[in-house]
């Protein structure tokens, strides 16, 4: 099989270029070294020996196909389009070893096997969103896995939405409950109410049962967090002021036990927070565009 040129200067050599386009979801497409393949002239097949005579093999550039056209379901959020491992930036240990962890998983992810997945949590602005991206560009278009990320918040919406329209909620959730790889961000922004977490424990449920994986970020942490100090003022941390403030409730508190029991089941737990002011570094870098959650 002749491989894409290393030398491509537009796709480096992987034979495929992701585009960002504000307003839609990400798009791959074939890189301009890749269009009338060489290999076929679009014929889709080359011929191969085989002993002493010749067959046809379906050619590599219909794998690029099925692959870009994988990554083009995905729906990875135009503000993220070009998230990948390579351009995921590490600041402290905590994206190190984040980092490592989920293209660890990406790598040696097989979708025949039953793979724990990872949850995402911190504060806003750590780069969760970039790192499930990112895990999931590299099955699409590396290794050729279906693979989908919605925002809960959103999902949540569409389901709403399909009520005005008589569709039920499972034909919103089933290509979300069969998908071989699933990333939900913005876990547990929602108000958590019985009917949102009814349709967030479907959808995991049934994606346990199914053995199949299930990537998650979430801006609550784990545990309760040390209380901000506040001079010269004592804070009541259980005032109702404070338990309301949203900011301060730990996962489980805003998915409920049997939720949280069933995410540890799932993942593994890898904290990923800004660890510092990183808005300010943010307006210095450049990059601002790039990072969300
Ligand atoms: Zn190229
Ligand atoms: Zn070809």
């Amino acid at each position: 099989m002749a491989e894409p040129s290393a030398a491509c200067r537009e796709c480096g050599g992987a034979g495929y270029v992701v585009e960002q386009v504000l307003g839609k979801t990400a798009r791959a497409r074939r890189c301009t070294c890749q269009t009338g393949c060489p290999r076929c002239a679009e014929s889709g097949y080359v011929l191969v020996p085989q002993g002493p005579s010749m067959v046809a093999q379906v050619c590599s550039c219909r794998h690029l196909d099925e692959r870009i056209s994988l990554f083009n379901k995905v729906g990875i959020p135009a503000s993220v389009a070009l998230a990948s491992f390579e351009t995921f930036r590490s600041w402290s240990a905590d994206h190190a070893s984040a980092k490592a962890l989920a293209e660890d998983f990406a790598r040696k992810f097989r979708a025949e096997l039953t793979t724990k997945g990872f949850l995402l949590y911190g504060r806003p602005g750590g780069g969760k969103t970039h790192l499930l991206c990112a895990a999931l560009r590299h099955l699409t278009l590396e290794k050729g896995i279906g693979a989908r990320y919605v925002e809960f918040m959103l999902l949540l919406s569409d389901i709403r939405a399909g009520f005005d329209s008589n569709r039920g909620h499972m034909e919103i959730l089933r290509p979300l409950i069969q998908v071989p790889v699933l990333a939900i961000d913005e876990l547990a922004k929602e108000r958590g109410t019985d009917w949102e977490r009814s349709m967030l424990d479907e959808l995991i449920s049934r994606r346990f049962n199914a053995g199949l994986t299930t990537l998650f970020a979430t801006n609550y942490f784990l545990e309760d967090r040390a209380v901000p100090e506040s001079p010269g003022r004592s804070v009541n941390t259980r005032s109702p002021q404070f338990q309301r403030d949203a900011e301060s409730m730990t996962l489980s508190q805003r998915v409920g036990d049997r939720i949280y029991s069933r995410l540890n089941e799932m993942c593994v737990f890898v904290k990923l927070d800004p660890g510092h002011d990183l808005r300010k570094d943010r307006a210095g870098s450049g990059s601002a565009g790039f990072w969300k959650g």
